[in-house]
């Protein structure tokens, strides 16, 4: 299996993932995406908007403000319940979750080493919202960064239905940003304290029934979209949540978890929220039909843009003899195509390379290179997962082909130039 400290190495090497504000030693929970981690991710943002908006016709999307009226997270009982419990090493005052008891063995274990036996404090509830002060005059008001982006949604739920024609059962969708406190952010950008979700609420008829149909349905759907962008299905599985760890809004909840170098982790949730948000906001839908009133269901999917990031580029990773290769899905990929002069000081070959490359650019991300020599060339893009790269040779100047060389295969073949883009397009499934 990949260890995390390869793929951390390679995401700093080759422009994915950076510490946040490195140059100033770092912050503890923050993250900066690189040239190319912004790409991985918009791709993956893009892919998920497709198939959960885009291809559907019972899904709209949202793009909720990240700071709301504060009135928002008491209605939603985040400011009293969305917490975690707290307790604090004796001997050196680092704080742990309680909830987390393999992390509490493991620090008990480093003082064991040196003697000493760890006492902790009295569990401590300890809320995860991170607070902000709006205004210029005192006192001024307390809001906070969004905990997640689910309540966005909530709270423009008669908004969405006076303005458009979504009928129940309906979905609405959104990504974005959101901001937790956590005590022990870790594993990479794993555990973050600014993140990203990627998120739908789908509203159903109260009836268990109904709520089980869908949350089914959910759990099934989500699952195929990791599959189908390449995690491999044994690397995957669902765990129900039990009674304890339930979030005080879920009356079901599901993980989707992946096989990481740090155990089984939480990809994304499935999670049956009944009638919780929508009645502490005091919302009701009514039925166009029957004029019927009352409060709908909600089966959400709620995934991490990050983590999910971090395990599609812990699945691509792999180390062969001579390279190593992220075999990305080329949807995912965030440069598609390499184009390569042979050498760097030919005009006719590079101007002829340029003009490719220009071409290609109209329709997807592409690289250029004219540094070293070829086979360099091929394992800095292997690296980064370039599905092809299409070197311009002497050959092209005579015949207007040019090599078309796969990551995957490493074989290469000859294609016309004017035939190139077409070629591309039909192998990323866009023509
Ligand atoms: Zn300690």
């Amino acid at each position: 299996m990949t260890s995390l400290d390869e793929i951390v190495a390679l995401c700093k090497r080759r422009g994915f993932i950076y510490p946040g504000s490195d140059i100033y030693g770092g912050i503890t929970g923050f993250w900066d995406y690189g040239p190319m981690g912004v790409e991985l991710k918009r791709n993956l943002k893009n892919e998920w908007w497709r198939t959960m908006v885009q291809s559907r016709r019972d899904v709209v999307g949202l793009d909720a403000a990240i700071i709301m009226n504060p009135d928002v997270w008491t209605a939603s009982g985040h400011t009293k319940a969305f917490a975690d419990p707290l307790v604090e090493c004796k001997i050196c005052n680092q704080r742990f979750r309680s909830d987390k008891p393999q992390e509490l063995r493991a620090h008990e274990e480093t003082h064991a080493n040196k003697g000493e036996k760890v006492s902790w404090t009295e569990p401590k509830q300890f809320n995860l919202l991170t607070e902000v002060l709006l205004g210029v005059t005192e006192p001024k008001l307390t809001a906070y960064l969004r905990g997640e982006i689910t309540q966005g949604v909530f709270v423009n739920f008669a908004n969405v239905v006076a303005s458009s024609r979504v009928k129940l059962p309906f979905g609405i969708a959104q990504i974005g940003k959101a901001f937790r406190n956590e005590i022990t952010p870790g594993n990479f950008t794993f555990r973050s304290r600014e993140f990203e979700q990627m998120e739908l609420e789908f509203f159903v008829k109260p009836s268990d029934a109904e709520a089980d149909k869908w949350f089914d349905y959910w759990m099934e759907e989500r699952k195929k979209w990791y599959v189908s962008l390449g995690i491999k299905a044994e690397n995957l599985k669902f765990r129900k949540h039990e009674d304890n760890e339930r979030a005080h809004y879920a009356r079901k909840a599901f993980d989707i978890e992946y096989n990481s170098p740090f155990g089984w982790s939480e990809f994304e949730g499935i999670h049956h929220r009944g009638d919780w948000d929508l009645s502490r906001h005091k919302l009701t839908y009514k039925d166009p039909q029957t004029n019927e009133e009352f409060t709908p269901w909600v089966i959400e999917t709620s995934g991490g843009v990050d983590r999910a990031t971090l395990f599609f580029l812990l699945e691509a990773y792999r180390k062969e003899e001579k390279r190593i290769v992220l075999g990305l899905h080329p949807k995912l990929a965030p440069m598609k195509v390499a184009v390569f002069p042979l050498v760097a000081n030919k005009p006719e070959l590079v101007d002829k390379a340029k003009t490719i490359y220009e071409e290609l650019t109209k329709y997807f991300m592409v690289a250029w290179d004219e540094r070293g020599n070829i086979g360099k060339r091929y394992l800095a893009q292997d690296e980064i997962g370039t599905p092809w790269c299409v070197t311009v040779d002497y050959a092209t100047l005579e015949d207007d082909s040019v090599t078309v060389r796969d990551r995957d295969t490493t074989k290469q073949e000859r294609v016309k130039v004017t035939e190139l883009s077409g070629y591309f397009q039909k192998l990323l499934g866009i023509l």
